[in-house]
């Protein structure tokens, strides 16, 4: 029997249901619980993982941690990088880019290199100690249906099936989310030919490489990669031919090969603490929103890792339907004005900014290189045009421009 709200007595009510403990949900469910609203996050995993993956976090991301209460924490793990660059390795130039140029727009003008499951335990923690939030792990969410009134959702873990009511379902659930899937909501874009090689050590490479910053974008023609680091490794990711089988994209010959082209013929022996290989995609939701439930993070979009935008852009999907939620929840407003703003807002700049740059950012790192170069030699002596680039780079300007659109 289920009352006037559709809730039964086996189910867990929550006001928001959460799919996924990434980066990306457990950040809204936290802002939210902070707000007094009730939350509840279901992770398949039975932990967060300490995978490498995402590992740059942007100015306006990092204002974001700051109201969340919980910069010092992340900034004591990570290591702040002001200044990136691009290289090119056939002739030696450089071009460096200062985020200290920007220090008047924003309070953190610096990329902070930290990787983003201490991002996620640093939360999961903080939301097992509210009384208003529940994070179960182990609980994989296999199926949901909505009604007039609230979303019921069903997910099983090693030994039962447990059963949830929401007033809202939000799917943070991944590159593969079952929500969308659910849904039946089309995941537009392509798939690049070539998969992406991420490797990590703690060989100190710097000392063989006298260029390196804490963030490279270097081209060698034909070959590109993007050497990153964080506080205790190097992180380089280079493009793989879809030819070669994953077997051997991730032994040794292929590492040292990597390592070779990094540090000249005479590199010794580097040991990797992660290696990783993945299929890249460009792909954008047809909608965030079909009725009672939404989509953030990579459950919504895809884009290659090229300028550091997929996590930092599925957290500015939370922010922005924390926004919504809180005034539907608190404030009464009108769900479907909120919340079709939310998915109007942030599909807009998901297309007109995450898309169109990771995709210039790949084709200039590669085939495009030239041009790039030509536009970043002209940064060099053109302060305004310097500052602009800045601003859109860092994603500040998405952020403005997100605010606009009505
Ligand atoms: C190898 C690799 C390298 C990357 N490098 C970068 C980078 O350098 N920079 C960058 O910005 N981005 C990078 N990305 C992308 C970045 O990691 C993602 O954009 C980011 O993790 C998105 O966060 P999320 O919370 O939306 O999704 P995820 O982090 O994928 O979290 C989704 C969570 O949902 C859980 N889940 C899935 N299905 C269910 C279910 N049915 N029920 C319950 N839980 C479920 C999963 O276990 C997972 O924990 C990389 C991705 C990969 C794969």
């Amino acid at each position: 029997m289920s009352d006037a709200n559709g809730r039964t007595a086996s189910e867990e009510y929550t006001q928001i249901l959460v799919a996924g403990g990434g980066p990306v949900g457990f950040v809204l469910a936290y802002a939210l619980a902070k707000r007094g609203i009730s939350v509840r996050v279901l992770e398949a995993a039975s932990h967060c993982l300490e995978d490498m993956r995402a590992s740059t976090f942007h100015p306006p991301t990092l204002e974001m941690m700051a109201e969340l209460g919980i910069i010092d924490e992340l900034e004591a793990q990570g290591l702040r990088a002001p200044i990136y660059q691009y290289c090119n390795r056939e002739t030696g130039a450089a071009y460096a880019l200062d985020l200290g140029e920007i220090a008047d727009l924003t309070r953190y003008p610096y990329r902070l290199q930290c990787e983003q499951f201490k991002l996620a335990r640093l939360l999961a923690a903080r939301l097992e100690a509210m009384p208003n939030a529940h994070v179960e792990f182990s609980r994989r969410i296999i199926h949901f249906d909505q009604d007039a009134a609230g979303v019921s959702a069903i997910a099983e873990g090693p030994i039962d099936v447990k059963h949830y009511r929401a007033d809202y379902l939000v799917g943070a659930d991944g590159a593969n989310s079952l929500v969308r899937k659910l849904l039946g909501v089309e995941f537009d874009g392509f798939t690049y030919p070539e998969s992406f090689l991420t490797l990590s050590t703690a060989y100190p490479i710097e000392q063989h490489l006298p260029w390196v910053a804490d963030v490279n974008y270097v081209a060698d023609p034909p070959e590109w990669c993007v050497l990153l680091r964080v506080p205790t490794l190097w992180r380089v990711l280079v493009p793989q031919s879809a030819e070669t089988g994953d077997p051997d994209i991730l032994g040794d010959a292929r590492k040292d090969a990597v390592f070779r082209q990094l540090l000249g013929p005479d590199a010794p022996t580097i040991t990797t603490e992660h290696r990783t290989v993945y299929r890249v995609h460009q792909r954008v939701a047809k909608t965030f929103r079909v009725g009672r439930v939404l989509l953030i993070g990579d459950s919504a979009h895809l884009n290659n890792p090229l300028g550091g935008y997929g996590m930092n852009s599925g957290i500015h999907d939370a922010w922005n339907l924390i926004d919504k939620l809180s005034k539907v929840l608190l404030e009464q407003a009108d769900p479907d004005r909120q919340l079709d703003l939310f998915d109007r807002q942030r599909r807009t700049i998901t297309h007109d900014f995450v898309q169109t740059q990771t995709i210039a950012n790949k084709a200039g790192i590669g085939a495009g290189f030239a041009a790039r170069e030509a536009l970043l030699r002209d940064l060099q002596g053109n302060a305004a045009a310097r500052r602009d680039y800045l601003q859109t780079t860092s994603m500040l300007k998405s952020i403005t421009d997100e605010a606009v659109i009505v």
